[in-house]
């Protein structure tokens, strides 16, 4: 095993509030990923890079080792099926609620609803907890559409300020989870370069402690 420490990371939302984390770790990369459009960044840190992948695709990075440490939401986490990460830090970062949405005022539905979602794990377990009988619809994107055009009942989503369902004529019906995204760590490089890794969690530790 090399002695370098890779940290897989999404563009967006999750890398803008990730980095001034890093910026206290004295961790800081020499290109923005918008501009350099680089998918491996180096950073001031000579044994430390920063991997810019999928959101989808951290878990996968890290559990199989071509990433020792990874910064992911908590949807994606759940979502995925591995069990080769430790989960050990909740960054406090990215944070949103994962909702089941429906068009405002259409009221309860009578029939099996059908639920378009991209998260079809996350929406199996939750209706199934519930005991209640739904058809998922997996989509890729742009959820919102399903209920305004009549191919599903319900979305499961994630939701933020609340805005995009607005602007779509939906409504918030019930909260599934509180999002936000947590440090994932390879569980042989815990073990295998404890040296490197341990410092920046205990660091990272520190800093989400004195922000609570
Ligand atoms: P909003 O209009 O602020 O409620 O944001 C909703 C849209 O932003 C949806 O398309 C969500 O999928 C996306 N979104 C909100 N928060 C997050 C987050 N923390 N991570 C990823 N996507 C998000």
């Amino acid at each position: 095993m090399s002695d370098k420490i890779t940290i897989a990371v999404s563009k967006g939302r999750i890398f803008d509030e990730a980095m001034p984390l890093l910026a206290q770790l004295d961790i800081v990369p020499r290109d923005d990923p918008v501009e350099s459009r680089k998918l491996i960044l180096e950073t001031n840190q000579a044994n430390i890079q920063i991997l810019i992948i999928r959101a989808t695709d951290v878990p996968t990075y890290v559990e199989r080792g071509a990433a020792e440490l990874g910064i992911a939401g908590k949807d994606v986490l759940m979502e995925y099926s591995g069990d080769g990460l430790y989960e050990p830090i909740d960054l406090g970062i990215a944070k949103c609620r994962m909702m089941l949405a429906g068009v405002k005022g259409a009221g309860p539905i009578t029939d099996r609803p059908r639920v378009a979602t991209k998260y079809i794990n996350i929406t199996r377990d939750y209706f199934a907890n519930k005991g209640q009988q739904v058809e998922i619809i997996k989509l890729y994107g742009s959820m919102e559409l399903g209920p305004v055009l009549g191919l599903s009942d319900w979305i499961v989503d994630l939701v933020d300020t609340g805005n995009t369902l607005k602007a779509n004529g939906l409504e918030t019906l019930e909260h599934i989870a509180d999002i936000s995204s947590r440090l994932i760590v390879n569980k042989a490089a815990m073990k295998m370069k404890p040296a490197l890794i341990k410092p920046i969690l205990n660091q990272l530790s520190d800093i989400i402690g004195n922000k609570e």
